[in-house]
């Protein structure tokens, strides 16, 4: 099965840097698990209001500049939020940033710097970062929507 970037995913890439845009558009092609993008560009409004409820960890966050996306994962029509789901967004986002040099961060593994450079499954990856912090005794912030550019 192949899937397709919906009108209005193209719609939130508007803006984005076209490197990030690119590994998109190849994820797109080669997931196992159909995807939309929800988030591009941010305003900083809105990185205002979601700090504000505590959605993200940052006012400096990288959907400021265009270098990031957020991508829900699609079961049928219906968005998941199915953790083994996004392990299967980030493999295919993580081929695609191989095949086209671009460093990425997921949102899942943030200790991890460039995800290019994992050796192990995608599901790994977000154990490798939830230890870490629990060894560190402090909560996770498990964003796995969330992609940027290193
Ligand atoms: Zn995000």
């Amino acid at each position: 099965m192949t899937f397709r970037l919906s009108q209005r995913s193209r719609n939130n890439l508007v803006g984005v840097r076209p490197e990030l845009v690119s590994v998109v558009e190849r994820a797109i092609q080669i997931t196992t698990v159909d995807f939309a993008v929800t988030e591009g560009v941010r305003s900083t409004k809105r990185q205002q209001e979601l700090f504000a409820k505590g959605a993200t960890q940052t006012l400096h966050s990288k959907h400021l500049t265009g270098e990031a996306v957020d991508l829900v994962a699609f079961l049928g029509n219906r968005i998941s939020w199915e953790l083994s789901l996004y392990d299967e967004i980030a493999a295919a986002m993580r081929q695609a940033a191989i095949e086209h040099a671009v460093g990425l961060r997921w949102g899942a593994a943030w200790n991890i710097p460039d995800i290019r450079a994992w050796k192990g499954t995608m599901e790994e990856a977000m154990h490798y970062y939830v230890d870490a912090r629990r060894k560190l005794g402090q909560r996770p912030f498990i964003d796995a929507p969330h992609f940027e550019l290193v």
